[in-house]
């Protein structure tokens, strides 16, 4: 069963990336976060909110991972895997990138719909959402992350 846990509007790329730094506060290891939206929605600008608030770094340069599919960044408390799957020709392709040792660290998935039915039940997805020049963000999720939640503000 999935909930609507989270809806917020995203105004500009600053309120993307500052939902980035709030849910950063809440993931573990273990956690799998999905981003889904239209190219250009903001999913790499939330994954750079998101990397740079767990990384206390505010300059922490942090690439779409559009062509290397896959980068990790050695965090505190575990690895962040930042995938991006738009050029994934089988989703079988995901284990190559490493995605089973991801799955006990930290994930964040661009595209996860190009793994159809290799994604972990238990994942959250952020779907941001993009019509008449306003985007919004929603956050869905099986119920233990309402209690995740509970302490993001
Ligand atoms: P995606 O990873 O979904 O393809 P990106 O995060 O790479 O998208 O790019 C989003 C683009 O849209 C950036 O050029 C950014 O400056 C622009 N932008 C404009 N408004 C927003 C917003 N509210 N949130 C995120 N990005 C925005
Ligand atoms: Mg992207």
């Amino acid at each position: 069963m999935s909930h609507t846990l989270l809806e917020v509007a995203l105004p500009d790329e600053t309120a993307t990336e500052r939902l980035g730094a709030r849910l950063a506060a809440c993931l573990e290891p273990g956690d799998v976060l999905c981003l889904k939206g239209d190219l250009g929605a903001g999913k790499t600008a939330l994954a750079r909110g998101l990397l740079r608030a767990l990384s206390g770094q505010s300059s922490l340069v942090v690439p779409s991972p559009t062509f290397t599919l896959v980068q990790t960044y050695e965090l505190d408390p575990c690895p962040v895997w930042h995938f991006d799957l738009y050029r994934l020709e089988d989703p079988d392709e995901i284990w190559e990138l490493g995605f089973e040792e991801a799955l006990g660290d930290i994930c964040l998935i661009e595209w996860p719909e190009r793994a159809e039915g290799l994604i972990p039940e238990e994942a959250a997805t952020l779907e941001i959402r993009y019509d008449d020049g306003a985007r919004t963000a929603r956050l869905k999720g099986p119920v233990a992350w309402k209690e995740k939640l509970a302490h993001v503000n």
